[in-house]
């Protein structure tokens, strides 16, 4: 539901909401998909809850989003039909197989976005993020890399990327500078894999030094020390000492943008 929900959103929003309606349908949301198909119009009460990106916001009302999203999801739940998606992608070999098989459905693909099917794929499958879909099967090296827009935003400002792939030419309109992370997938896995054997990782990482030190309109960026030390979520697990740890190696290219 969370992978459903957290694409062109914002994530915590997305989190939240997914968990609200848990709480709303109860374990019904997962054994009785049906009945909360037919019970939609019960989403009204959190319409407010769900923030999505305005450029998708112009395409389909936010409401819209939302209950295109949960309903697909729920009439996804009816297509396996009884079956636990988990024992499902636990057959395969490999984390790609498994990502390939949610893809080949055209509901999910026409919803889940590659790569929110990769970002859903490393937090069922990866063995330190305690679901473990496959029994440890699943080597950590196998996995693809979402690569959000705030994991391109940090390889690009940093220079771990020597080309950056940005939306327009410098100076034609006033989206030029946002980068596009689906074409830099490639070149940041393959930059990735030369350093790590635990890609997975890095892209999480990445993203949340992305939401939490390097903002994208540059208020309060972290460069030398950090406005939100005394309240960040992150703090005390990244060990951060008060300004962002990639401070001594980055190029700071403040040129480039996530969205
Ligand atoms: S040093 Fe500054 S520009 Fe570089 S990643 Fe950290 S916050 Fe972003």
């Amino acid at each position: 539901m969370v992978a459903f929900l957290d694409q062109q959103a914002e994530s915590p929003s997305a989190r939240k909401t997914a968990i609200r309606i848990y709480n709303l349908f109860g374990d019904a949301l997962f054994y009785k998909p049906q009945q909360c198909l037919i019970n939609i119009n019960k989403l009204v009460a959190l319409k407010d809850d769900y923030k999505i990106s305005p450029a998708i916001g112009r395409v389909l009302p936010r409401f819209g989003w939302f209950v295109l999203r949960v309903g697909g999801f729920l009439i996804y739940e009816m297509m396996l039909n009884r079956d636990k998606l988990s024992d499902r992608l636990a057959q395969f070999r490999t984390p790609k197989e498994a990502a390939s098989f949610l893809q080949g459905n055209p509901l999910v693909e026409s919803i889940l976005r590659e790569k929110a099917v990769r970002m859903y794929v490393s937090w069922i499958g990866h063995p330190d993020l305690g679901i473990d879909v496959s029994y440890g099967r699943w080597d950590k090296a196998l996995f693809e890399m979402p690569v959000d827009g705030h994991v391109g935003k940090i390889f690009s400002r940093t220079g771990l990327v020597s080309e950056v792939i940005h939306e327009a030419k410098k100076g034609s309109g006033g989206r030029w500078n946002v980068i596009v992370a689906s074409k830099m997938r490639p070149t940041i896995q393959e930059v990735t894999n030369n350093y790590s054997d635990d890609c997975i990782m890095v892209d999480h990482g990445a993203f949340q030094l992305g939401i939490n030190c390097c903002s994208d309109n540059l208020e309060g960026i972290a460069c030398d020390s950090c406005p939100r030390s005394p309240v960040c979520q992150i703090k005390s697990k990244i060990g951060c000492k008060g300004y962002c740890m990639l401070q001594d190696f980055c190029e700071r290219n403040l040129t480039w943008r996530a969205y």
